[in-house]
């Protein structure tokens, strides 16, 4: 492992992607999307995905000039048109008028079409939490998970997030694949050579297998819990393809490239709670957060990330991962 500063790891970024076809503008956010992931401790979304935006502006045609342009189509409804870039750029622009149009309406939503989203979905629903607002995401991927009973992938990993307003100008917030594991998750675990939790997948004869090498090649991943973890993939297949005239994620595959960001599209909600509960909302939010605080053994989802963002890095970035990075 090799310890850098969020400052080294965000001009690596910057400058490898800019090495490789990405506009200035693009090639910083996409760096603060990955340094973000790495002061978080998030190290599946950090430099570690460099090599494969890489990969997509050489070989997977991703637009390293997108321009993304914010559309109002309805009173409370945005599009933003993603022009085949990444996704963070289209966020960022996406941003203010999705805060701006929730506090007037108290309720807005916004569909990202046309990005290449290969990042966490948590630093979308905090920045809405962290204008006070509730924010929910949702994205399809490819397809790598089979739907309950099935043995063929139909849906992506499909993760969700959601985050909450605090009073302390904190935020609450989950983000979950809908798959067991992660794909990157499942991808470390065979680089590094470990088993990963019964469950996880099917080898390609359809048997459950804790071998990731076997699930990646040809296998299946699964759903968290069984049938339910299913039906919540099938919504967000739904929300983030059919709702917002988007791909679904076995549409997606028949323009991915192999190991390259694939197009599709995502789906943000914002909601203003002032609006629909009046000014209460937060203290009473926290008498809910606070008994989980409070409680043996649990404890909020994100508080690890938190913890880790408070230590203000420095970080410590693997070996392989820096190598690979140096190759390009
Ligand atoms: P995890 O299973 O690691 O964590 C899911 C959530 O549960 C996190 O919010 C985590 O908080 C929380 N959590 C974990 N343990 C506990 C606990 N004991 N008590 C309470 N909460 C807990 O994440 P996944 O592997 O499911 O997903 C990883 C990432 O991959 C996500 O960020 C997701 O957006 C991303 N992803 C992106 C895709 C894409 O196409 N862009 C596709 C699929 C996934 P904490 O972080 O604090 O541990």
């Amino acid at each position: 492992m090799a310890e850098m500063t969020l400052e080294d790891v965000q001009a690596l970024g910057e400058k490898t992607l800019a090495d490789n076809g990405c506009n200035a503008e693009n090639a910083a956010a996409v760096a603060r999307t990955m340094t973000a992931a790495e002061r978080d401790g998030a190290h599946s979304h950090g430099l570690f995905r460099l090599p494969a935006y890489v990969k997509g502006l050489r070989e997977g045609g991703s637009n390293g000039d997108a321009d993304p342009t914010v559309e109002q189509i309805a009173p409370s409804v945005l599009r933003v048109h993603g022009q085949e870039g990444f996704a963070p750029l289209a966020l960022e622009r996406a941003k203010g008028p999705l805060v701006k149009l929730a506090k007037e309406q108290g309720v807005a939503m916004c569909g990202l079409t046309r990005i290449r989203h290969f990042a966490a979905l948590w630093p979308e629903v905090e920045m809405l939490a962290e204008q006070g607002l509730v924010g929910m995401a949702m994205t399809a991927a490819v397809p790598y998970v089979a739907p309950a009973g099935g043995r063929e992938a139909l849906f992506g990993t499909n993760p969700m997030a959601f985050a909450w307003p605090r009073p302390d100008g904190g935020v609450l917030a989950f983000d979950q694949a809908g798959s067991v594991l992660a794909r990157g998750e499942v991808m470390i675990a065979a680089r590094d050579g470990h088993k990963v939790p019964e469950g996880t997948g099917l080898d390609k004869h359809g048997n459950p297998t804790t071998d990731p090498a076997e699930i990646l090649d040809g296998g299946v991943q699964l759903a968290f819990g069984g049938y339910k973890g299913s039906s919540i993939s099938l919504m967000i297949e739904l929300m983030a393809g059919a709702m917002i005239g988007e791909v679904f994620s076995f549409e997606a595959k028949e323009t991915a490239v192999p190991g390259c960001p694939f197009n599709g599209g995502e789906f943000l909600l914002a909601i203003d709670p002032s609006k629909s509960a009046g000014g209460a909302f937060l203290e009473h939010g926290e008498k809910l957060l606070g008994k989980i605080e409070d409680m043996e053994g649990a404890r909020l989802p994100g508080a690890r990330r938190h913890a880790n963002r408070a230590k203000g890095g420095p970080v410590e970035v693997s070996d392989k991962v820096l190598a690979a990075i140096a190759a390009l």
